[in-house]
């Protein structure tokens, strides 16, 4: 970036010194053509009024030529030349422009393109024309003499620019190269306002990418600790077995344990997988038409038995409800809400689930009379392994990442999640579908 801005600003002074002495070589070119012909008429001026006429001898004035003609353009008099050789000038642009107007001035180029003669022609009283002409250098001319020094000039001036241009691009950078090393440091404002907008989006993924790291961090030493705990159980069962210390009836026991044990890794190592499955991005989603009254009733039937199991009664009310979405997330995101409300109800209590169609959104809600969730736990509890009686919950079998699975579907599926509960009196989910 350094070099680039250097470039830049040595090519801008370059560009502006020549654009510059292209200028005011014009400029002063302009400006001396100007002075030429005043000085030419001035000369003519005072010829004429000292009455210069045919048989005029000798008109000398420093460098300016002076020739007298009559009306028809043959030479009278020239102060250079014999005018007796010199052809009929009736045809110059001066001479004519001065029998016409009275008086007339022009350029000649010389064929080398150095000089210029500068002439100007007077008509007098008499109808003869009084012409004064000067060779001058031209704007060419000026240029390339004025060039040597040019180029000094020029050379000088860049190296200048390519010192400043160096300095003033360490002293540009110097305030992004600062704010990088500085990027932590939180209500500290970027010395250019125009940088705030990329800060902001920098510091945003910076903290981003720390929360992530230190969710990731936990996340494994959760899973660490929750795989350790069944995994205890069932080496110590094994242990007891191996010493030959059990009775049969003991092995039996131990044996259900280790089982349990197994199982609860099981549905552990499950839902980790599932969730890193829901984590990842790139495997695109395969959406259809889910009827999710249809979907419901069949998880409402397969929970009868486990609901039954708990003394808790499962029912389904509504109407048909279609929502673009994945089938097996949302039966994942059904199962998950219902058997949370029939794992932390009370022995006799209800659990309904409402399906129906308001405001062309499908809706969803699980309701229970079950425990309920204390108000201070009610943002947690869809972190990964938030519980909040960690007992009840590892009784019935939970691993504590079933409402981070829902938090993902319902994000996946654009919906909406409204969590109502209350300590003792149950708690209620309502879901809204965006897409139909
Ligand atoms: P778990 O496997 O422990 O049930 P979840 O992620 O499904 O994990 O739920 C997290 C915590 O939220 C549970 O441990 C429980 O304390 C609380 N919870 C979830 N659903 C309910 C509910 N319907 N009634 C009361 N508490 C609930």
């Amino acid at each position: 970036m350094k070099k680039k801005i250097n470039r830049m600003l040595v090519v801008i002074a370059f560009l502006a010194i020549l654009f510059t002495t292209f200028l005011i070589t014009i400029v002063y070119h302009g400006l001396y053509e100007k002075q030429v012909f005043e000085d030419l008429r001035n000369i003519t001026g005072i010829l004429k009024s000292k009455g210069i006429s045919e048989g005029t001898d000798c008109v000398t004035v420093d460098g300016v030529r002076v020739t007298l003609l009559d009306e028809q353009g043959a030479v009278l008099y020239d102060s250079e030349a014999d005018s007796n050789t010199m052809g009929n000038h009736s045809q110059r642009p001066e001479i004519v422009q001065a029998l016409r107007k009275g008086e007339g001035q022009t350029v000649r180029r010389s064929e080398t393109l150095a000089t210029n003669t500068y002439y100007y022609a007077l008509m007098l009283e008499n109808g003869q024309v009084l012409r004064a002409g000067r060779e001058a250098s031209s704007v060419l001319s000026i240029f390339v003499s004025a060039l040597p020094g040019l180029l000094l000039v020029l050379a000088v001036l860049i190296v200048m620019c390519m010192v400043i241009a160096h300095f003033q691009a360490i002293k540009l950078i110097a305030p992004i190269e600062q704010l990088a090393e500085e990027l932590d440091e939180t209500g500290k404002s970027p010395a250019y306002t125009e940088m705030e907008p990329y800060i902001d989006t920098i510091k945003r993924q910076h903290e981003e990418i720390i929360q992530n790291a230190r969710m990731r961090q936990e996340f494994t030493a959760n899973v660490t600790h929750e795989l350790k705990t069944p995994l205890t159980s069932i080496s110590g069962y094994a242990e007891l077995i191996e010493t030959g210390m059990a009775s049969e009836e003991d092995v039996t026991r131990f044996a259900h344990g280790i089982r349990t044990s197994a199982n609860r890794l099981l549905t552990l190592i499950n839902d980790i997988i599932r969730l890193s499955e829901l984590d990842s991005t790139e495997e695109k989603m395969e959406v259809e038409s889910v009827n999710l009254y249809n979907l419901a009733r069949t998880c409402v039937d397969m929970l009868t038995m486990n609901a039954e199991k708990h003394q808790v009664t499962i029912s389904l009310e509504g109407s048909e409800a279609w929502v673009q979405g994945n089938k097996q997330m949302l039966e994942e995101l059904l199962f998950n809400l219902c058997d949370n409300a029939i794992r932390y109800n009370n022995i006799g209590g209800t659990v309904l689930v409402y399906v129906n169609t308001t405001q062309e959104r499908a809706l969803l809600k699980v309701k229970d009379t079950g425990i309920g969730i204390p108000k201070e736990h009610q943002e947690r509890i869809f972190e990964r392994f938030y519980r909040v009686d960690k007992s009840r919950s590892k009784s019935t079998g939970g691993t504590g990442l079933g409402l981070a699975i829902v938090k993902h579907i319902i994000s996946k599926h654009d919906a909406e999640m409204v969590l109502h509960s209350e300590p003792g009196q149950g708690t209620e989910y309502i879901i809204t579908f965006k897409n139909r």
